[in-house]
């Protein structure tokens, strides 16, 4: 692919891009130095390649965005990835975010509803040799065949948290969300205690696009 051509230019541009996402005050150095190791021009059309190191969500097909670089540093720092946990995305998009994971350590499991770009993400993260596992179909259910999980991160805006979510996460276990049905979702991480208890903390305000597909709770 001549695409995949990771230049010193795009290496610079990386390293600016990580002091931005500094300043804006993410302090957690293995998320900083994921987002320096991943290039994320190769999830972007070729017409993006120029300004893929912004700090900016940009288009990536059927309706759907890559998120903003400080928005994917920031559900990461919350996520506490340590080197080995196993994670579930919910909505696999572009793909940067599930390197981002992989380059942290994790073992990483992703879920996209949109097939056509299930299969293009599936193709270009073989080609950057990540192993992160793809699955098409409908993140409301999490991935029941393959839980629990020490982590679940969901990049798409859900109107409620399902049950699935917090059912398929181990004690200790971590889930961060952005819940909402207005235009900005509150970002919230939710503990499992145990089988019985959660504690939630809530966090800043941010825009994603729908969890889409859920008919009730
Ligand atoms: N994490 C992505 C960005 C996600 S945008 C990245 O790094 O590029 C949100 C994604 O969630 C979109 O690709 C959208 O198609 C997907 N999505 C929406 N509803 C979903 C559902 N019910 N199950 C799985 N994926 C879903």
């Amino acid at each position: 692919m001549t695409k995949m051509n990771d230049s010193y230019r795009h290496k610079g541009l990386r390293k600016k891009l990580v002091e931005e996402v500094r300043s804006k005050g993410i302090r957690d150095e293995n998320v900083l130095a994921a987002l320096e190791a991943v290039p994320r021009h190769f999830f972007l059309d070729s017409s993006f390649l120029e300004i893929a190191y912004q700090d900016k969500p940009f288009p990536i097909g059927a309706g759907q965005t890559i998120s903003q670089p400080y928005t994917v540093a920031y559900q990461t720092e919350l996520l506490k990835v340590e080197k080995g946990l196993k994670v579930l995305e919910v909505g696999t998009g572009s793909g940067y975010q599930a390197c981002i994971l992989e380059e942290m350590g994790a073992r990483v499991f992703s879920i996209e509803r949109h097939h056509s770009l299930y299969r293009k993400t599936k193709l270009l993260l073989a080609a950057m040799n990540y192993r992160a596992k793809l699955f098409y179909g409908d993140g409301y259910k999490g991935l029941p065949a393959y839980a629990p999980f020490d982590r679940i991160l969901v990049t798409a805006a859900a109107p409620f948290v399902p049950d699935a979510f917090l059912d398929q996460l181990k004690p200790g276990g971590i889930l961060v969300i952005p819940v909402g049905v207005g235009d900005t979702q509150v970002m919230k991480r939710i503990t499992k205690v145990d089988e019985e208890n959660t504690e939630e903390e809530r966090f800043g305000y941010f825009r994603f696009v729908p969890l889409l597909g859920h008919k009730s709770r």
